[in-house]
């Protein structure tokens, strides 16, 4: 039974400022364009890109090809080039590849769809524009579950936050987190000096929340969901080598029970101390689900790899590459099979890669990486490994 619509408004983890992280969270088959974000990276230029891809039939017989097919492989595109090394525009022939691409990624998931819903899309039909369509969807969402105060996790965020005040469409939304980044979303973001301190007073119409980590928080938007912050490590601070931390949010649907994942960025060394000896974050919440989440209630885990198997450990500067990611999932199936014996199937969903300047996408590189790796361990045979590509939807 599917619960929830995850809609990738930016899936990327830079260094381009371009689709950075943010997923839109619906419940499917929702009749309202109410919604929460995990991050905030990417904005309404983002959703704007998602509602003009909304409704196509990507046919990849089709020789015509229309603006919204180069707004859709736009990312995709950036590593365009013909025989003769020459940039040039997407030619409808280079498109099919992507196309063809993309598919590969997704491994034909007929879960998996490009843009909103045409039930959202029909919701919106009496706006006009697709900027009027997307600051309704903007004003649908109620709440942004902030993994960590990193500019490309809440960029859009800020940027579009005026829009809350608009005299035609105004809006209310709480910003939640953990202490560590509303602390600092209110000290160094909101201050009215980086922004103008727009949640400065109790009938503001942003809000800033402090969740307490490990505990529930039920959600006022959608009271059948509840959500659940954990801390993580996340690299260490230039200036003294002190560790920065980040969040991954359990959502649970209370009533049919599925729960949806979502890692904030993840360093592949988990222990507090950052030298190996102290209290290991990831390991204790793998431990949180095997004990509190059967592995069939687990829709999907969308977490992060960032950089491919040939970056060194002291390059990926607190995140994941693929053999990483690998450890911890062979750590995770070793800890679900202690409990009971069942298939481990998974869907794995890889986010925040960085764009670099490769000849093949990096994102194609990593999720190649990840299906040999785990074809070579029998346990991991049943995870199946998928890509945020922006603008695609989940149904999970
Ligand atoms: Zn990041
Ligand atoms: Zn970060």
């Amino acid at each position: 039974m599917t619960s929830f619509e995850v809609i990738i408004i930016g899936g990327l983890g830079g260094p381009s400022e371009s689709s950075t992280q943010c997923f839109m969270v619906r419940p499917f088959d929702s009749n309202s364009v109410k919604s929460l974000c995990v991050d905030g990276g990417s904005g309404v230029g983002h959703i704007m890109d998602t509602i003009a891809v909304s409704n196509e039939e990507l046919n990849v017989d089709d020789d015509e090809v229309n603006d919204d097919f180069h707004n859709y492989f736009k990312t995709l595109d950036w590593f365009r080039h013909d025989e003769n090394n020459n940039y040039k525009y997407a030619s409808s022939k280079r498109i099919k590849l992507m196309h063809n691409t993309s598919k590969q990624a997704q491994n034909n998931n007929p879960n998996i769809k490009v843009g909103f819903s045409n039930k959202l899309i029909e919701i919106l039909n009496d706006k006009p524009t697709i900027l009027q369509k997307a600051y309704s969807l903007y004003q649908g969402i109620e709440s942004y579950y902030i993994t960590h105060p990193h500019l490309d996790h809440i960029n859009g965020m800020i940027l579009n936050s005026p829009l809350m005040f608009e005299r035609d469409l105004p809006s209310h939304k709480t910003l939640y987190g953990l202490e560590f980044t509303t602390d600092a979303l209110q000290k160094h973001v909101f201050n009215d000096i980086i922004w103008p301190n727009l949640s400065n007073q109790d009938s503001s119409n942003l809000h800033i929340e402090t969740l307490k980590e490990s505990q529930v928080h039920k959600l006022r938007a959608f009271p059948n969901w509840e959500i659940i912050p954990f801390k993580l490590c996340h690299g260490t601070k230039v200036i003294d080598g002190s560790r920065v931390f980040s969040t991954v949010y359990v959502l649970r649907d209370k009533i049919n029970k599925n729960a949806v994942i979502f890692f904030g960025d993840t360093d592949y060394n988990q222990h507090i101390d950052e030298k190996d000896t102290g209290y290991d974050l990831l390991n204790s919440f793998w431990e949180y689900l095997v004990n509190n989440i059967p592995l069939n209630e687990i829709r999907g885990i969308f977490i992060e790899c960032s950089s491919a198997c040939n970056y060194r450990d002291e390059q990926l500067y607190g995140h994941l590459s693929p053999q990483h990611l690998i450890d911890n999932l062979k750590d995770l199936h070793d800890k679900y099979n202690k409990k009971s014996k069942s298939e481990f199937d998974l869907n794995v969903i890889i986010t925040h890669v960085k764009m670099v300047p490769t000849n093949t996408d990096p994102r194609i590189t990593i999720i190649k990486e990840l299906r040999t790796i785990a074809e070579t361990i029998p346990e991991l045979n049943g995870i199946k490994f998928y890509l945020a590509l922006n603008k695609h939807r989940f149904i999970l």
